[in-house]
């Protein structure tokens, strides 16, 4: 199979493999689209297989990105990169500026970040030869840990769906079913609480688990009876994938709003969840408040001005706004939410891409 026959490529601008001999850096770095601005997404350390395993993987995850930061309506494209081999025994500093030296012939049309397997610290390696990462956490521009803002935005998603189907402002005499209590699952659970939901938790780290049910009185069950609790709401915060045909009939919330990444296991299953009526507020239109949380960083290091947390609540704000366009035209035009949010990033797309084109043939 060559790269154009592959199912995940999808129009993308640019894709680029790289090896460094010393080091032994394997990479290949994915630009879906700059019609929005240069493309920003993580990188992702894994143990991949195959490079094909790797290929499919960064085309997916780079389309992914120019949706999540067209919905977000940020000034980015979208991109990602991965570099193959194990996160917990090959990962060197010199790994890192290798790989950052990669990023840096790309000429800015790429920004690097964090994704699974790479640190603060690892991106902060590749700082030293490249000006082109994101998420670092220090400095004026440093965005820091995004969890926070990510769990303000699903916790502000959890509260639009309730007032659409249970008419409240609050999330009083709601139950939501959470299954993982970490970075984002454990601010989101002090939010919900407040808020007033009963909770429910599981997580597999058992410490982390009490620790979080303890301070917001929660009830605690097993990884896998997470699906079977009887709540008003699931909120998928560990894993993707949960939303699949072994769990959906398991699933009696009327509603899913939660952190996760590629939470449909397959696009059929958001038709089936249409079909029964429960509302699911599509992953990468609520998880959105990290990547604007990110952005602040680039804005500011752009403008040589500071992090600026006004401006990253006017994003949140009109991520909410998207949500509520996803939700009405859902409802309006009978279809699932996700091909709503699809719909919407991808006219964003097309819009930025017919500009960028006007003044590229005014410019020439
Ligand atoms: P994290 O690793 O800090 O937390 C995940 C938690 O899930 C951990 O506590 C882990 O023990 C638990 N877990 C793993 N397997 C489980 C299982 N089978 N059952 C129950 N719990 C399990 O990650 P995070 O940063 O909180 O991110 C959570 C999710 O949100 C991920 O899917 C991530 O891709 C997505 N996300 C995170 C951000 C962010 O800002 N951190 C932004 C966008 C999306």
């Amino acid at each position: 199979m060559t790269l154009f026959d592959s199912p995940s490529f999808s129009n993308h601008e640019g894709v680029h493999a790289f090896f460094d001999e010393k080091t032994g850096l394997k990479a290949i770095i994915a630009v879906h689209s700059t019609a929005r601005g240069a493309a920003v997404g993580g990188t992702r350390m894994w143990n991949y297989g195959s490079a094909a395993e790797a290929l499919e993987d960064v085309l997916r995850l780079s389309k992914g990105m120019s949706y999540k930061n067209a919905v977000a309506d940020l000034e980015m494209g979208g991109g990602k990169s991965v570099i193959i081999g194990d996160s917990k025994t090959q990962k060197t500093p010199e790994l890192f500026q290798a790989f950052g030296r990669a990023v840096h012939t790309l000429g800015g049309c790429y920004y690097a970040a964090e994704d699974v397997g790479v640190s603060v610290a690892d991106v902060a390696e590749a700082r030293k030869v490249t000006p082109y990462v994101v998420g670092l956490s220090d400095g004026a521009w440093g965005s820091g840990d995004p969890s926070p803002v990510t769990a303000e935005g699903v916790f502000r998603s959890t509260l639009v769906v309730a007032k659409r189907l249970w008419k409240q402002d609050d999330l009083t005499g709601l139950t939501v079913a959470m299954q993982g209590v970490g970075h984002v699952g454990g601010y989101l659970a002090d939010k919900l609480a407040k808020a007033g939901a009963k909770l429910v938790l599981t997580d597999v780290n058992q410490e982390l688990l009490s620790e979080v049910a303890a301070r917001t009185n929660a009830e605690v069950v097993a990884p896998d009876a997470i699906y079977d609790v009887k709540a008003d709401i699931y909120a998928p915060c560990a894993l993707g994938a949960t939303l699949n045909p072994q769990t959906l009939d398991r699933i009696s919330a009327k509603a899913v709003v939660g952190a996760a990444n590629n939470q449909l296991a397959t696009p059929d299953i958001g038709q089936r969840l249409f079909e029964r009526g429960v509302v699911y507020a599509p992953d990468y239109v609520v998880n959105g408040g990290g990547i604007i949380n990110v952005a602040s960083e680039l804005k500011a290091r752009q403008t040589g001005g500071a992090y600026d947390p006004a401006w990253v609540e006017k994003k949140l704000s009109r991520l909410m706004e998207t949500l509520e366009e996803v939700l009405d035209r859902s409802a309006t035009e009978k279809r699932p939410t996700h091909e709503i949010a699809d719909a919407i990033a991808e006219a964003r797309i097309s819009a930025a891409l017919d500009e960028k084109t006007d003044r590229e043939r005014l410019a020439a």
